[in-house]
């Protein structure tokens, strides 16, 4: 029987902060969600590893390193709001949750919503919101955002989420030409119509499919994504020939 708080903490020490991430906050949120509840239970031995693992309809749990990156990265404090495109199990959208006031969450697949919001009802994590539907647009109702971080690559940075930004806010996406490899950027809004842009790696995600993202038929999610690769995060890169 894996002893699975032991193998978090380990994790966290391993993946994390021998990587460089150092936000309190971040590593405590780290220590604090069960990655194990978040996979089926024939992959729950497998989650501390250093790898995205399937979560079903050809997605993938992302890497925990990615997830402590990209949410150091989103600078996240208790008061903001977030959203989170890409729900897949719902673990990023936990991690998040656990440091700041609400999380709303948005996933393409139904099948995946229902997962995910039954995992948050049984792990009693109430400040996460999962909706149905295509995140490209963003999630008008809830804007604006202290952070909007993506799970998935897309070509552009939708103009939705540029709208839906507050002043001071940040964007966490993967953005890239082709459809599985991307450089992972941050946007922040300065002003109304200011954003500064900064490169923070190249990584290796799922496409970002609907109205302002790729479209399904420009090839569809492929069973691999979610991991960094090289960059100034380079020291998440992996060995294996997978992975850039
Ligand atoms: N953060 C997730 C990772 C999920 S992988 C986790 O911790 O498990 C990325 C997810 O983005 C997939 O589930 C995929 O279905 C979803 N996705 C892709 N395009 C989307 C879109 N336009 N709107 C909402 N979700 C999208």
């Amino acid at each position: 029987m894996t002893d699975f708080k032991e193998a978090r903490e380990r994790m966290v020490e391993w993946q994390i902060v021998r990587r460089g991430i150092c936000d309190p906050h971040v590593l405590a949120a780290m220590r604090r969600v069960p990655r194990e509840e978040f996979v089926s239970a024939d992959l729950r031995e497998f989650a501390y590893e250093d790898t995205p693992l399937p979560i079903g309809n050809e997605q993938t749990i992302s890497q925990p390193a990615i997830v402590a990156a990209m949410i150091e990265a989103a600078e996240l404090s208790p008061g903001d709001r977030v959203l989170d495109v890409g729900t897949g199990s719902g673990y990023a959208a936990a991690v998040a949750a656990a440091i700041a006031e609400h999380v709303y969450s948005i996933e393409r697949h139904a099948g995946l919503v229902d997962t995910a919001r039954e995992i948050l009802r049984r792990l009693e994590i109430g400040n996460v919101t999962v909706h149905l539907g295509d995140g490209t647009i963003g999630l008008a109702e809830h804007a604006p955002y202290n952070a909007i971080i993506a799970a998935a690559g897309g070509p552009h940075v939708p103009d939705a989420w540029r709208k839906q930004l507050a002043i001071g806010g940040r964007i966490i996406m993967p953005v890239g030409r082709h459809l599985h490899y991307q450089r992972l950027i941050k946007l922040v809004r300065r002003t109304e119509q200011d954003y500064d842009r900064s490169w923070l790696g190249e990584v290796r995600f799922v496409p970002l499919v609907g109205e302002d993202g790729w479209a399904a038929e420009d090839g569809g999610p492929r069973n691999a994504g979610s991991g960094f690769c090289r960059g100034r995060l380079g020291a998440i890169a992996r060995a294996a020939g997978d992975w850039l």
